[in-house]
């Protein structure tokens, strides 16, 4: 199974290579070409490609095969591309390993409990489509989610989910993440916490002291 990742974002940005990376570890940690960005800019494309060590943020994400062409341009019949919406009717099912070779998503940045659901950009093109429940994912969870039910043969129903979680950067400073997330025992206090990008809790963590700094100024 190969994951195409329509990026839909102008730039790469932080949080982009954070989940970009992440898809990376899991989906192609056998054969990183089984991860395909599709619609990027050139100078991403060149600069994910270029051995010359000049991009060090971007170093995780060398071997996956990205593209400026965008998905219709790679010649794949539309057939044996299935969509990842949660507006599909049909859940995701480890038999759909059979019927697909591609499976495709948005590129897209969460954008919170109001979606601005520009995922319909790929739906309008008419792939089949199917959905992972009726949660907003990020877009690395999505991917990954895609993987263990297709290639792990776990049923959607068997994963363990952790919704919206709240990440706690201290006693009183706190973040609400309205997004799915694949849920993680931990081992110490039993509690399921969310499987983010690593790198992800510094960068919010990061964000929300800048907030607080703005607020104080
Ligand atoms: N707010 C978004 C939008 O504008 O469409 C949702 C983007 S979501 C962060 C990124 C991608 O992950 C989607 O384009 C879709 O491919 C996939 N995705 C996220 N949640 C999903 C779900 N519950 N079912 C199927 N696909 C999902």
């Amino acid at each position: 199974m190969k994951y195409i990742v329509e990026h839909l974002e102008e730039d790469l940005h932080e949080w982009c290579r954070l989940e970009y990376s992440h898809m990376l570890d899991h989906v192609g940690r056998a054969e990183p070409a089984n991860l395909i960005f599709t619609n990027m800019h050139a100078p991403i494309v060149a600069s994910l490609t270029a051995d010359t060590g000049k991009h060090p943020h971007l170093e995780r994400l060398r071997g996956c095969l990205p593209t400026s062409k965008d998905v219709t341009e790679l010649g794949i019949p539309f057939d044996r591309i299935c969509l990842l919406d949660m507006e599909a009717t049909q859940e995701l099912s480890p038999e759909d390993a059979d019927k697909f070779d591609y499976m495709l998503f948005g590129g897209i940045l969460g954008d919170g409990y109001e979606s601005a659901d520009r995922t319909s950009i790929l739906r309008k093109l008419g792939f089949p489509s199917r959905r992972l429940g009726p949660i907003q994912m990020t877009t690395d969870t999505a991917v990954i989610t895609t993987h263990l039910i297709l290639e792990k043969k776990q049923p959607l129903d068997t994963i363990e989910f952790c919704d919206l979680p709240e990440i706690k950067f201290s006693k009183h400073e706190s973040v609400e993440l309205p997004y799915r997330y694949i849920g993680k025992r931990n081992a110490k206090t039993g509690k399921l916490e969310p499987m983010m990008a690593p790198g992800m809790f510094e960068k919010l963590k990061r964000d929300n002291e800048e907030d607080l700094f703005n607020l104080n100024m």
